[in-house]
């Protein structure tokens, strides 16, 4: 067993997946809008509070959706190691994205998979909602088929790999760069859809141990130099650190791309994470206020602040209320007991 790190708190579990829900809820409004329109929209400064996306304010996307059906996947992963069945992590996460895709009103090849009701979150009727789903996703996990790193059955590297990562950061008993892209792996078969994940874990795990975002940049480089196919991602992260250098706090993120691609959406939200150490607020808006994929990027950034600052700093930045609140807490604190062993949570990840 790896040692907690020391921010392995019920503040930093919490704020990690509330951060990256409301990084989503932030970018959601304004997904598709170019930044001229949203500065028409909301002012020079873009968009500075939840407004409204599907019908509600602060509603999260896919990409919160899909993080959530990750940690109710990796929870059910340690509930089974915990009885004695070691089975390999992503393989119950593809059962847990089975039945995301349920929610979405697909069932694909796979209709009938035995634990198409386990778990709670296939219950909670607000995870039911359409927000822009991606393709990839859909088509991926409706085929049947399990992508592997180095065995890939598509090509994508959109960013739907990288977005719903961030509770590989969270759990002890796997390795979060190795778990993170084979998580990502499991739809994005291109190496930067992946890559770029496991890119993430590193650091957000390595914000967890009390270290700055340049760090777990210098931490997810050392794992990504030896990779056949991780150039792109090599690159981009490269790119981060020397606009930082250069421009600071107030460098133009479309410098990075728009975020569409794996690569982009973790370069945005990982300069976005960097002007967040010190400005929450200011990190949060950075990451959305392009003409990019702003929800993803927002919530890749959301993640890693949130790791930093801790549920209670997000509280303060006063967005307003985001969707599923009391579910997201409700996976991060299970996920912060199952690291530390305390009672209570396994039964709730027992599969049928
Ligand atoms: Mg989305």
């Amino acid at each position: 067993m790896i040692a907690a790190p020391k921010n392995a708190t019920r503040q930093s579990f919490r704020g990690c997946l509330l951060g990256g829900a409301i990084g989503d809820a932030l970018g959601a409004p304004v997904e598709f809008m170019s930044r001229a329109r949203i500065r028409e929209r909301y002012g020079e400064q873009g968009i500075e509070r939840f407004d409204l996306a599907y019908g509600r304010e602060g509603a999260i996307t896919d990409d919160t959706q899909m993080t959530m059906f990750t940690a109710e996947g990796l929870l059910q992963a340690m509930s089974r190691r915990r009885s004695g069945i070691d089975e390999a992590p992503e393989v119950v996460v593809h059962r847990a994205y089975l039945r995301w895709l349920r929610t979405q009103h697909f069932t694909g090849a796979l209709a009938s998979s035995g634990s198409e009701t386990s778990g709670w979150l296939i219950h909670v009727p607000a995870l039911h909602a359409s927000r822009a789903p991606g393709t990839t996703c859909l088509t991926a996990l409706s085929s049947g088929l399990i992508g592997k790193p180095g065995q890939p059955f598509n090509h994508s590297k959109g960013c739907g790999g990288v977005m719903r990562i961030a509770p590989c950061a969270l759990v002890k008993e796997w390795d979060p760069y190795e778990l993170g892209c084979k998580v990502a792996a499991i739809t994005h078969g291109h190496h930067s859809g992946y890559l770029a994940a496991g890119a993430l874990a590193v650091i957000i795990r390595t914000v967890l141990e009390g270290h700055g975002v340049a760090k777990g940049v210098s931490a997810a480089l050392v794992r990504l130099v030896p990779e056949p196919g991780g150039a792109e991602c090599i690159e981009a992260l490269r790119k981060v650190t020397g606009l930082w250098k250069e421009d600071g706090a107030d460098a133009d993120v479309e410098q990075l791309g728009q975020g569409w691609v794996a690569e982009e959406a973790l370069a945005i939200g990982v300069y976005a994470a960097m002007v967040g150490e010190a400005e929450l607020r200011k990190g949060l808006t950075t990451a959305v206020n392009h003409s990019g994929d702003s929800d993803s990027t927002g919530a890749i950034a959301g993640n890693i602040l949130g790791a930093i600052h801790g549920e209670e700093a997000l509280s303060r930045v006063a967005l307003g209320d985001v969707e599923l609140r009391d579910e997201v807490i409700r996976l991060a604190d299970d996920l912060v007991d199952a690291w530390t062993d305390q009672p209570g949570w396994v039964e709730r990840y027992c599969e049928i």
